[in-house]
């Protein structure tokens, strides 16, 4: 039995149920074959079987009260999954999917990640099963104070340095800055994402979407083509789905859709994104409110966005959001590029789908790698006591992004075949990790 068989067997033995983690471990080992069958180093120092298992899995009772008076209870999280290059670092989700699986994934995939921009920074994810969706200011202002209140003693500015996903923004992470800085009377930059008058950066807030209209734009241009006058399909309506928008906008390309979790807009005059920013951001409304504002536009409850015809796809909304029926149906309209800003937002039948048509495809590890390069700016910025500007810091986004694209180009040529970006990601983001890992023996 290969080495990778091997440590997938025990990888799945170990830990049952866990489909979305096993996903990805079974993605990443399948990709880096021709690194660790070749190499007997990796087998004898055990580097899969240590990089596949968390350091630590913490898990707690979040107890809030709800507007009624009534007590509440959530199961928060934080894995803290490689702290081998830089101190642990990744999001916090706040959504009713999130299980001890959810993370784990998020968590793992983050320790590549992490190492493929470049920056000294560990892999972690954490977050609750708590559902901000219709919760009071009050109400989400209690449940961030309460989760803080058992976080806080697990984190730190050189151990571990939460930041935001799915449900938490700059509201979210204010409310937890506050109350860490409450219980341990220190001001760090333990959170990233924060408000730009208490230590946040510049750019953070548009860096998940910048970053990955960025790569997509390097892989377009490698394969000489552009943004300019495509149309692009984009899932989602949060931060990374707005800010990519944006980008893509400014770069000429026509933007026609955008989602959330109860249906999606079609817009063929091209998004209006003040309108989609005004429902998202200000009002905390649902997509379905721009078709009741913009002339011309549809909304549908139920379907995909993927069914629109574009030349480049960009999901951007969560896990497992785009299957092989709608990779196929992409590829039918002729899909020239597709670039992950969620993660895992294409499940391994449709990365088959993709690949198999010659369509270009950049995975989440380095397509939404800009967030959390930003967030490790902050870090840097935090540290020095210094504010860069938007230019800068954007600037280094740009650079980073291009960093990462060469990687995993020159990777993916080396291991696998030019346009295989998955292969090309995965290694490079494997190999700088395996080698820390094995100079510090644990
Ligand atoms: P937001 O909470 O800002 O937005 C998430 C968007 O996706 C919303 O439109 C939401 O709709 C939709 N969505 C969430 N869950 C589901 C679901 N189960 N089914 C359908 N739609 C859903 O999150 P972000 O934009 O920050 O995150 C989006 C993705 O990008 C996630 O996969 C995240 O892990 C990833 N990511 C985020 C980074 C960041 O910097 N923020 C960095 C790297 C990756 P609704 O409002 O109805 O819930």
């Amino acid at each position: 039995m290969s080495y990778i068989s091997e440590v997938k067997a025990a990888v799945a033995a170990r830990n049952p149920n866990q489909s979305e983690f096993m996903q990805t471990v079974d993605e990443v080992l399948t990709t880096i074959a021709p690194v660790v069958e070749n190499d007997p180093i990796y087998r004898k120092n055990s580097i899969l079987e240590r990089i596949t298992e968390p350091d630590r899995q913490i898990m707690f009772r979040v107890a809030w009260t709800d507007d009624n008076g009534n007590m509440q209870v959530n199961r928060g999280y934080r894995v803290q999954f490689n702290n081998a290059i830089g101190p642990y670092k990744g999001g916090l989700r706040l959504h009713p999917s999130v299980n001890l699986s959810i993370i784990k994934f998020l968590g793992f995939e983050q320790i590549f990640k992490n190492s493929l921009t470049g920056l000294p920074i560990g892999g972690g994810k954490g977050g609750s099963d708590f559902d901000p969706k219709g919760k009071s200011e009050r109400e989400i202002r209690e449940f961030c104070f309460s989760f803080m209140t058992e976080l806080a003693r697990h984190i730190g500015a050189d151990v571990d340095v939460p930041a935001g996903d799915i449900g938490v923004g700059g509201r979210e992470i204010g409310y937890m800055y506050g109350q860490y800085k409450r219980i341990k009377n220190v001001y760090e930059g333990v959170l990233t994402g924060k408000g730009l008058t208490y230590g946040g950066s510049l750019t953070r807030t548009e860096a998940t979407g910048y970053g990955l209209v960025y790569i997509v734009d390097n892989m377009l241009d490698a394969n000489g083509k552009s943004f300019k006058g495509k149309t692009v399909a984009i899932s989602g309506s949060g931060n990374v789905a707005i800010y990519a928008a944006q980008k893509a906008q400014a770069l000429g390309a026509k933007v026609v859709t955008m989602s959330d979790s109860n249906g999606w807009v079609f817009d063929p005059n091209g998004i209006d994104l003040a309108v989609v920013r005004d429902i998202k951001e200000v009002k905390r409304g649902r997509i379905k409110e721009y078709a009741e504002r913009v002339k011309g536009a549809e909304y549908h409850d139920s379907g995909k966005v993927w069914q629109v015809k574009c030349d480049i796809a960009l999901p951007c909304a969560t896990q497992n959001e785009l299957d092989a029926n709608d990779a196929k149906t992409l590829v039918k309209n002729k899909v020239l590029a597709v670039g992950e800003g969620a993660n895992m937002p294409s499940t391994t039948e449709a990365i088959e789908v993709f690949q198999s048509a010659g369509v270009l495809f950049m995975p989440a590890k380095a397509a939404n790698a800009g967030g959390v390069a930003v967030s490790a700016l902050e870090m840097s910025q935090n540290s020095q006591r210094l504010s860069w500007t938007f230019e800068e810091v954007d600037a280094r986004l740009k650079n980073i992004m291009k960093g990462i694209f060469d990687k995993t180009a020159s990777a993916a040529k080396q291991y696998s075949n030019e346009k295989d970006y998955v292969a090309g990601a995965n290694i490079a983001g494997f190999l700088k990790v395996a080698q820390a890992m094995i100079a510090q023996g644990v």
